[in-house]
């Protein structure tokens, strides 16, 4: 059985005096999909932006396929590009087409040459279904469009894990179920994701474990039907039984 493709073990995160991540333990298999609910302030970010050294771990391991991403002689940036990450804003280039935005990754990122970035980056958008908008700025796109071109704008580099932080929290109602569609077939196609949400229904229909996290740790995790409907520990229960 091949090993996890993405393992942290006993992370510590502290913010000068503020201990935010307190020994996180987290192992994910290929193609699983990992969803992190918790009480604002928990860590879930700061757990996401340390898998990716966005933050800089105070303590812990963490090895992306294979690779110890803490040592120092790991190349970052090339690190980097196996862990795509999502992010409730979606930071595009205003003044670029959704193309221009998910080709300028390829070009920087990974040095490759215009037409080449270009085709790449069509395939990427084909992928969450906005092939037709692909000259279209952002400013001419609904939010969850933009969203989708975040997640093309990732998909693009070929990462092996992907990252979500929030991605429909800043999204109206409506637009919310386009960028869940673009995520399921994401996950389909085989991705290993670790989702950070609100959005339940979502993760009851297709996570594979739901982690629960308070105070910087991780209190609980299981199957969705296990943490939604029959939570062990009490901070658990109190959690899902404000949200449900
Ligand atoms: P969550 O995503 O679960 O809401 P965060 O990981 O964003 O939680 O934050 C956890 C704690 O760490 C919070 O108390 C937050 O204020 C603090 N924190 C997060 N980032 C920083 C930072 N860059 N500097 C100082 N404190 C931070
Ligand atoms: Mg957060």
């Amino acid at each position: 059985m091949p090993g996890p493709i993405l393992e942290a073990r006993g992370l510590h995160k502290h913010f000068g005096h503020l201990h935010v991540l307190k020994g996180v333990d987290l192992l994910v298999q290929e193609r699983e999909l990992v969803f992190v609910i918790g009480p604002s302030g928990s860590g879930k970010s700061t757990l996401l932006r340390c898998l990716n050294r966005l933050e800089e771990p105070s303590a812990g391991s963490i090895t992306v396929d294979g690779i110890d991403l803490l040592d120092r002689r790991t190349d970052i940036n090339k690190a980097r590009q196996r862990i795509g990450m999502v992010f409730q804003s979606f930071n595009l280039y205003p003044h670029m087409t959704a193309l221009g935005n998910v080709a300028l990754a390829l070009r920087k990122v990974q040095g490759r040459g215009r037409a080449e970035a270009e085709a790449r980056a069509r395939e990427a958008l084909d992928r969450v279904h906005l092939a037709d908008r692909a000259g279209h700025y952002p400013g001419q796109l609904s939010g969850g469009q933009q969203q989708r071109v975040a997640i093309a704008r990732a998909i693009a580099l070929e990462p092996r894990v992907m990252l979500f932080d929030e991605p429909t929290s800043a999204l109206d109602p409506e637009l919310v179920g386009g960028v869940l569609a673009a995520m399921r077939e994401l996950r389909e196609s085989g991705m290993t994701m670790v989702v950070v949400s609100h959005e339940m229904g979502f993760a009851r229909a297709a996570a594979d474990r739901v982690i629960f996290m308070d105070g910087g740790r991780i209190v609980e995790q299981g199957p969705p039907a296990a943490i939604f409907g029959a939570p062990q520990e009490e901070r658990t229960r109190a959690f899902i039984g404000q949200i449900e």
